[in-house]
Order: structure tokens, then C-alpha cells, then sequence
């Protein structure tokens, strides 16, 4: 069965192809904070570095994402959402990334703020106090 054919990451419940591919490709930009969100979870489960850097705000984008072998993403929970809509320029997306490490479960929770910038969305940051576990 080929990627494309599988379920997102993501867990929209549509097909990768369907789904997040079109924001890794480029073919597509994510229309709302929510779903940079989403593609970003889903680069990072499929390994994607570049579409990490990519969408990562210029002002705080590392040099680069140290993607752990040993971590293989399970869920996504979207606890909630504050603007991050076609029409706002900045939001904020609370968010449960399920995971296990070398078998073990184990989650992260972080509420994550987003700018939009020449009609594109950009993760820019983890709002400060909002890691919880990992
Ligand atoms: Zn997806």
C-alpha cells in the first residue's frame, strides 16, 4: 500500500493524499492555524524536516529539527483553539501529541501560537508555561 493511500497521520480521517500532502508538497498552504498544526504533527511523524523548517515563523525557526528515531507519534488531540481563522493573522492552538519512546507512552501538551505572514501561517512559538510532560 502506498503512503499516500494510508490514513493521515493527522487522524482527519482522510487519506494522507487527501490530506496533509498537499501542505508538504507546497501544492497547498494550510487555510488556518489549526491545520498548520495538524501538517506540522503529521511532518513530524513522517519524518519531514524540511516542511518543519519551512513552516516554522523566520524569527524563531531553529537551525534545525532533531527528529528523534526513537519516538513514534501516535494521536493528535486538539484541546482548543483560539482564533487562528481565515481571517485572523495570529492564533493559538492547544494541543495533546501522543507518543511512545522505546515502547513507553508518554504525551506532550503545548499550546502553540501561530502568526500568519504574507497570507501564510507560521508556528512561532510554545506559549511560555504551557509544557506540560513530555
Ligand atoms: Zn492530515
Amino acid at each position: 500500500m502506498n503512503s499516500l493511500d494510508q490514513r493521515c497521520p493527522c487522524l482527519s480521517g482522510d487519506t494522507y493524499s487527501a490530506c496533509c500532502a498537499r501542505f508538504h508538497s507546497g501544492a497547498a498552504r494550510p487555510p488556518t492555524a489549526e491545520w498548520l498544526m495538524r501538517s506540522r504533527y503529521s511532518a513530524f511523524a513522517r519524518g519531514d524536516e524540511r516542511y518543519l523548517l519551512n513552516s516554522w515563523h523566520p524569527v524563531t525557526r531553529p537551525e534545525r529539527v532533531e527528529l528523534n528515531a526513537e519516538i513514534s507519534w501516535r494521536r493528535l488531540d486538539i484541546v482548543r483553539t483560539e482564533r487562528g481563522g481565515l481571517l485572523d493573522k495570529e492564533g493559538v492552538v492547544e494541543f495533546i501529541a501522543h507518543y511512545r519512546e522505546n515502547g513507553i507512552a508518554a504525551q506532550q501538551r503545548e499550546v502553540s501560537r501561530f502568526l500568519k505572514t504574507d497570507h501564510q501561517w507560521y508556528y512561532l512559538d510554545a506559549a511560555p508555561d504551557s509544557l506540560i510532560g513530555g
